[in-house]
This record gives C-alpha cells, sequence and structure tokens, in this order.
C-alpha cells in the first residue's frame, strides 16, 4: 500500500461511527409505502430490541395496501406494515433471561392478555385483547430494528 492508502486508513480510523436511524415502511395511502424514520421506545424490563432480516408480506398487509382495510380494522394514520418477521436479538430488557444478544429468533407476530378464559385454555390466538404487528393501532416489522 503507498502513502494515499496510509493517509485513507488515517481518515478511517478518526472517523466517528455513523449512528444509522432507525427506518420502516409505512402505509400512508392506499398503494403508497414510503420509507421513513421509525423512532423505537426505550427497552423494558420484559423488551427485546431485534435487528431484522427477513419479513414476510402477509394476506393483510396486501389488504391494508390496496384498501387501507383488513376486517374491523382500518388505518387511520401512517403504520408500518409487515407482520412475520425473524432477525437477530441486538439488546435484551432486564429481566429477559431466555434470549441474549446474538440470538437469532423468528417472531410470534401477536402479544396476548395471558389472563382471559382463550389464553388460560392454551388459545392465545383467540383472545380478544390480542395486540399484532401491523394492526392499528400497532406498527409492524417492516423496519430495522423492531
Ligand atoms: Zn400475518
Ligand atoms: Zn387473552
Amino acid at each position: 500500500m503507498g502513502k494515499g492508502g496510509q493517509k485513507i486508513y488515517g481518515l478511517a480510523k478518526k472517523a466517528k461511527p455513523v449512528q444509522q436511524e432507525n427506518m420502516a415502511a409505512y402505509l400512508v395511502d392506499v398503494n403508497t409505502i414510503k420509507i421513513l424514520p421509525f423512532k423505537l421506545p426505550s427497552i423494558g424490563p420484559n423488551d427485546v430490541r431485534i435487528r431484522i432480516k427477513a419479513v414476510g408480506i402477509c394476506g393483510s398487509d396486501v389488504h391494508y395496501l390496496k384498501t387501507m382495510k383488513c376486517a374491523d380494522f382500518e388505518v387511520k394514520e401512517p403504520m408500518v406494515i409487515g407482520h412475520e418477521c425473524a432477525g437477530i436479538v441486538d439488546k435484551v430488557g432486564s429481566e429477559v433471561n431466555h434470549l441474549v444478544p446474538g440470538d437469532r429468533v423468528a417472531v410470534e407476530p401477536g402479544i396476548s392478555c395471558s389472563r382471559c378464559q382463550q389464553c388460560k385454555g392454551g388459545q392465545y390466538n383467540l383472545c380478544p385483547d390480542m395486540k399484532f404487528f401491523a394492526t392499528p393501532p400497532v406498527h409492524g416489522s417492516l423496519a430495522n430494528q423492531v
């Protein structure tokens, strides 16, 4: 490597790491998706932050894209789409003890209440209080991080 190469090395060494902003695919109108910043909340004790590596396009995403609606749900303000996702654990909350940064994970797209009859009976998918990725008002997972 010549003098030029050494100079470049010197510059690279001093360069500050680029803090990359989290971006996501927002559905903003019929057939209109925009890539916009997606600010994540700070990590709670039972939360995990994941660097997303893959996201499936669900039938409901397509319904929302074409009509802004799916079943009884309607997108009234910009919403990040994307349900089924997989990625790498980046950070874990203080109470999380079954995952560590670096773990590869497939993510269950819904969080159930764990208190109702359906949840207690093991049919949490029927929970009336289920919160799903990409179901208003909950944002989805088509993002760099969730
Ligand atoms: Zn889905
Ligand atoms: Zn429930």
